[in-house]
């Protein structure tokens, strides 16, 4: 019998102890970082109060109850029975039982109507049927990215259960260390924006905080192959862990599953789907560029079907000595702030991911209340001194202005932005002007990947705030089905009839002008006066985006040294609008700081430019007098 089997034996006998006399466990297995407790009781178990509460608290797991197979009704029966008990108006899409687990996964329009008040219909399902109900929303936009996970997952449901079984083992292995540290690796993202990436160890477990590229820089990618880091090979690191699914945190995520990496990934369901998304189409961009791509769609997949989804608020162990936390970050759909805490109360370190601090239409602002942390990792990208935004209220009166005076041009207003984040933030925004007249209505063409993006959005609407939740989810008036917003799927034809008709607002990826969809664009509308490009986001150092930003009128779309160089003069008017970043500006930063709770003794300010870092550092250190670092690729800090 191996330790493993040995612990498991160990746990189950303690369940047994804890659990009253009448009650019979079959069997008990980790799946990733729960504890999975077999029993033909599991009705008993879920109806008399206290038992899992008892358990979890005695064992310190998370734990989930499944029913044996001779509890089920057989799955005929289970359906029809299913279907009787639930509201017809709960619009109920899919059945789909998992005979495994003794679940069946019930998509439905209407989640609340299946779940019914307090759970009532839930449990009438679960009384009567023995499987185990859990509730899946139909997007309210159809979402091809949000279906074929789902259906891939499903698919892959006996692979994903040996791989959780595995991870669990490791989770649970017996600690060997008797040596005691913590440090912080830097892999990138020191002193620039991009290829953020850390790795977290100790002398029992290594996490992996992100993997992303460099927009702007092909092939500038984490330093991967240090020895902290894969030198030791692929399976020396415990788990990634991801904070959200901007392509500088995720692209290189799945080059970890090339090199061999059979681990997990640790991130929010939406993060999930949006980082398939990002990554396929990071994989798409590139053929299109004529770029080998550093890694297949099949990595894609491997990365989705190693991720262990995780919602905010829930301490789960993800190694031996390390439980994670995720918390809302304000950033995009699925940001997290990533609370690791080490040892028994040993050391607490935050990463913010991408922040913003304020409230915004879409999202709530960044969560920075923990019951510990020593370290904070801070992203610092408007860190500078000089980089205070208005707030967004005058933004989008700026917004307002430019559309007007380009529509009196007669114009084509052209927005290049993030597909994730920034375009339903600005799909609100021009929503609710039109509505109220402050600008006229007309067309919003949406480009690249931003209706599946806000399709993605909707499919999640508990990460969204709640005044935009309610919307999507009660009123029918669902801001982002507005008639105004069209998706341009007829590729180069329809792009050109739109740039010779009427005016319009066209929104497209990508957000830097490093590609997409947005090179048609400035070719077809770059050259009149009459047009307009309005930058709503951060534009990287190097990005074509940024040169235009300055000022620069004659640029090289496409590989400027490939066979593709093509150089154009723009004439377009260009404006910036400050305001709507997914960032916190630098008095956010600095209120994130002051604010935090508990305040942390010292703070690494990273991604961001080497100014940016650099005056972030100083303030913190001279407002707030705490140990401030504005670190370097590849530096280790020892913490403990
Ligand atoms: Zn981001």
């Amino acid at each position: 019998m191996s330790t493993a089997d040995e612990a498991l034996e160990k746990i189950k006998a303690q369940v047994e102890a804890e659990t009253p006399e009448d009650i019979t466990i079959s069997s008990v297995t980790f799946e990733g970082p729960e504890l999975v407790i077999y029993t033909p009781d599991a009705r008993e178990i879920a109806n008399r109060d206290g038992i899992v509460r008892n358990l979890a608290q005695t064992l310190r797991k998370r734990i989930n109850v499944r029913p044996t197979p001779d509890a089920l009704v057989p799955q005929a029966e289970a359906e029809a029975r299913i279907q009787e008990t639930i509201p017809e108006d709960a619009g109920v899409q899919n059945l789909d039982f998992d005979s495994t687990t003794g679940e069946v996964f019930i998509e439905a329009e209407k989640p609340g109507r299946v779940i019914g008040r307090h759970g009532e219909t839930l449990d009438q399902i679960a009384a009567s049927v023995g499987w185990t109900p859990e509730v899946v929303r139909t997007p309210p936009m159809e979402s091809s990215t949000v279906s074929n996970v789902r259906n891939f997952l499903k698919q892959e449901r006996d692979d994903r259960r040996d791989i959780l079984e595995r991870v669990g083992r490791q989770i649970n292995r017996p600690m060997t260390a008797d040596d005691d540290w913590v440090r912080l690796t830097t892999l990138g993202c020191c002193r620039e924006v991009g290829r953020a990436s850390f790795i977290l160890s100790t002398p029992e477990s290594r996490i992996l905080v992100d993997c992303g590229d460099k927009p702007g820089a092909k092939g500038e990618v984490p330093y991967l192959q240090v020895p902290e880091a894969l030198a030791a090979g692929p399976n020396s690191i415990d788990a990634v862990v991801l904070t959200h699914a901007h392509l500088d945190h995720s692209a290189l995520i799945p080059i970890l599953f090339k090199y061999g990496y059979d681990g997990p990934i640790y991130t929010t369901a939406p993060t999930r789907d949006l980082m398939g998304l990002l990554q396929l189409d990071y994989l798409d961009v590139a053929a299109k560029e004529g770029r080998a791509p550093p890694y297949e769609s099949q990595q894609v997949r491997d990365a989705l079907k190693h991720t262990i989804p995780l919602d905010f608020g829930n301490v789960t162990d993800i190694a031996p000595d390390i439980k994670l936390t995720m918390h809302n970050a304000g950033h995009i759909l699925g940001s997290a702030v990533c609370h690791f805490h080490i040892g028994e109360g040993r050391y607490n370190v935050a990463f913010s991911g991408d922040i913003h601090y304020k409230d915004t239409r879409l999202l709530d602002g960044a969560v920075n209340d923990f019951p510990r942390v020593e370290t904070l990792i801070l992203e610092s990208t408007y860190g500078g001194k000089n980089d205070y935004q208005t707030d967004q209220a005058d933004s989008e009166r700026v917004l307002k202005r430019v559309i007007n005076e380009a529509q009196e041009e007669e114009g084509h207003i052209l927005i290049p932005a993030f597909a994730v984040g920034r375009s339903q933030e600005l799909m609100l925004v021009l929503e609710e002007a039109m509505r109220k007249d402050e600008i006229p209505t007309m067309p919003v063409y949406l480009d690249g990947m931003i209706r599946e993006a806000t399709a993605i959005h909707t499919a999640y609407p508990e990460y969204l705030r709640e005044s935009l939740r309610n919307r999507i989810l009660y009123d029918d008036e669902n801001p982002f089905l507005a008639e105004q917003f069209q998706q341009v799927d007829g590729g180069e034809e329809m792009r050109q009839d739109i740039a010779d008709g009427d005016p319009a607002i066209i929104l497209t990826t990508s957000g830097m002008v490093t590609g997409g969809p947005v090179m048609s664009w400035l070719r077809l509308l770059g050259s009149d006066p009459d047009n307009t490009m309005v930058f709503v986001g951060y534009q990287a150092e190097g990005t074509l985006g940024r040169q235009i930003q300055r000022g620069q009128d004659e640029i090289s779309l496409g590989d400027s040294s490939g066979p593709r160089a093509e150089r154009m003069s723009l004439n377009m008017a260009v404006e910036t609008v400050d305001g709507f970043s997914g960032h916190a500006d630098r008095q956010g930063l600095e209120t994130f700081v002051e604010t935090m709770h508990p305040r942390p003794e010292k703070v690494l300010c990273v991604h961001g430019d080497e100014s940016s870092t650099n005056q972030l550092s100083s303030a913190l250190y001279q407002n707030f007098n705490m140990r401030t670092f504005n670190p370097k690729n590849l530096e280790t800090f020892r913490f403990v």
